[in-house]
């Protein structure tokens, strides 16, 4: 497979390699000649790891994420999920208590937390790779006072309520063909879940109903065919699912909320 923005990889890449943003490449340093270390940065791209894991970052809503081998790298789709949240919370004083299940370098959390300074937040993550990720990232932005990073499975370990609970689980299917920056670089324990993708949502969405404050919302990241599946799940719990779309246009989000009491 070859990149679908190759343009934009080399962009990034060079900006990496002569140590300036994105933005002052383009505006400052097209003309620079390129630096002795781009070609080493090109062949690593050749061999199809991700940019992110290249320049070891990724910018997210607000944020810049910083990530490596063993943690998931932000996709813009997953914006959708805060996109889903600020909608909620929108003219309200914003969420108090953030949840984020399974939050790898804590991209969700982190974006949440930075939209609502007010707001604290609890990431969980099962990997020791993504704590120290998630930990760095918070620090790197001047929230970790505002965080509370912990090692467990799923919710099992929690308690109390969240006012906005976001998770982007494991959902592709055992056998779906991923393409190589994916299925060669990134964790497959971020990735796989079970035969039909399905796995990690039943274990997270019946944990949902007692962790939703009165007023909260729930949004779950979704593959684009688990629409149905996964709000069927929802509704299994006593839980009300919204779809939500991505800029492609595709379903990328289910959410649901908690009524006031
Ligand atoms: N959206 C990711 C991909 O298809 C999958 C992330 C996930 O399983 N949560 O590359």
């Amino acid at each position: 497979m070859t990149s679908a923005t190759p343009r934009l990889d080399a962009e990034l890449l060079m900006a990496h390699a002569l140590g300036v943003s994105h933005q002052d490449l383009l505006l400052k340093h097209l003309g620079d000649p390129a630096p002795a270390s781009f070609d080493a940065l090109v062949e690593r791209r050749l061999a199809h790891e991700p940019v992110a894991y290249i320049t070891g970052s990724r910018g997210f809503w607000t944020v810049e994420i910083g990530v490596g081998p063993g943690v998931l790298v932000p996709r813009a789709d997953s914006e959708t999920l805060i996109e889903a949240a600020v909608a909620h919370f929108a003219g309200s004083a914003g969420p108090g208590r953030v949840l984020d299940l399974g939050m790898g370098p804590g991209t969700l959390l982190l974006a949440a937390l930075a939209e609502w300074p007010g707001a604290t937040g609890v990431g969980v993550d099962a990997s020791d790779t993504a704590l120290d990720y998630a930990r760095r990232n918070a620090a790197a932005l001047g929230i970790a006072e505002r965080v509370d990073l912990r090692r467990g499975d799923w919710a099992t370990d929690l308690h109390g309520q969240f006012d906005l609970i976001l998770c982007n689980p494991p959902y592709i299917g055992v056998g779906e063909e991923l393409g190589p920056e994916v299925r060669d670089h990134e964790p497959p324990a971020a990735l796989f879940a079970g035969a039909d993708g399905l796995d990690d949502y039943r274990r997270v969405i019946p944990d949902l109903p007692r962790l939703l404050a009165p007023g909260g919302i729930a949004v779950l990241e979704i593959g684009w065919t688990q629409g149905e599946a996964v709000s069927a799940l929802m509704r299994g719990a006593g839980l009300d699912p919204v779809l939500h779309h991505d800029l492609g246009g595709r379903p990328r989000a289910v959410a649901a909320k908690m009524p006031r009491n």
